[in-house]
């Protein structure tokens, strides 16, 4: 059965769950976040208690189990695999890594998580801890973290501009860094060990717990540490470039769409964030798209055509 897109309704991370959050995601892109410290806004998520609904307020996993493959696609099977956010880091975040799938299904019951960044905001002096120094030796970081003193020395800091694209495979220290405000599309898991929080404390003094030793169980010293590089694709109807080719999701940025074609792809979903304002059209519908709006596009999908100015489409195969 053809679905028609449609627009998804985040769920937010905010408070206490996200002290470093601010308030851009909704000066951007009138996100209704809820609390001056907002620091997520989950765009597509199944994850229990934070999950994204149709208009109508039916959640992601309630429609996967009502249309099936012909909303996720005949190549997606088991565990719905994708996660999107939009992230306000006001403050800088703690130092974590994720788990592959095969630590985090032992360990955890649950999938590991690469993930990626698309800088979308950010102050001109932001940076992003992106791996650790070359040369880093483990039995010097385990020392480090578990006396807290000399974690900084042995990070990795790259300088962070609009539109750059950092790709975090599991294993792959990182933090975001303060006044940067990004699209993260990653493995659908909440799996993260966190390193290092800067000896920060909150009001009560307490200090955010760390998982030391998972960290350094996973955490890989052999990974490149450049930025991506996007490779541009041809395309009539738009400037299209390939952002990233992983083994979890592929992503692309779409410039200057004018009556784009979508077509039904039947291996997997799509979803489609407007950094920019446009608009889709299928058969009589206009559906209108704000900025920082996200649209899940079925597996096996109505033919649509999309008018914007600036896209990112992502998915398991997009
Ligand atoms: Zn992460």
């Amino acid at each position: 059965m053809k679905i028609s897109p449609f627009v998804l309704k985040p769920t937010f991370r905010y408070g206490s769950q996200t002290p470093w959050g601010g308030s851009e995601l909704a000066r951007l892109f009138h996100k209704e976040a809820p609390d001056p410290r907002t620091g997520e806004s989950l765009e597509m998520s199944v994850i229990p208690s934070l999950e994204s609904t149709d208009e109508n307020g039916t959640s992601l996993s309630e429609l996967i189990s009502q249309y099936g493959a012909d909303l996720t696609g005949t190549a997606v099977r088991g565990e719905f695999p994708l996660l999107l956010k939009l992230i306000d880091a006001r403050e800088r975040l703690s130092v974590q890594v994720h788990p592959d799938d095969s630590y985090a299904a032992a360990n955890e019951n649950k999938l590991g998580k690469t993930e990626a960044w698309v800088i979308l905001a950010c102050k001109p002096d932001a940076s992003i801890v992106y791996g650790l120094k070359e040369g880093t030796d483990p039995g010097v970081l385990k020392a480090a973290c578990e006396s807290g003193t000399g974690v900084e020395d042995l990070l990795n800091y790259a300088p962070v501009h609009v539109g750059d694209v950092f790709y975090i495979p599991a294993g792959m220290v990182h933090a975001i860094g303060e006044g940067i405000v990004l699209y993260e599309i990653q493995q659908s898991s909440d799996v993260t060990y966190r390193f290092y929080d800067w000896n920060r404390t909150d009001a009560a003094g307490n200090k955010r717990a760390l998982h030391i030793r998972q960290a350094l169980d996973v955490t890989r010293y052999d990974l490149d540490t450049g930025k991506a590089v996007p490779r541009e694709l041809s395309d009539p109807n738009c400037k299209r470039e390939l952002l990233l080719d992983t083994p979890h999701f592929k992503l692309q940025r779409l410039l200057d769409c004018l009556n784009l074609p979508f077509t039904s792809h039947e291996e997997s979903f799509s979803v489609l964030t407007a950094l920019s304002g446009g608009f889709i059209e299928c058969d009589q519908d206009k559906i209108h798209l704000a900025e920082g709006t996200t649209l899940f596009i079925p597996a096996n999908c109505r033919d649509f055509r999309l008018t914007a100015k600036h896209c990112l489409l992502a998915g398991p195969a997009c």
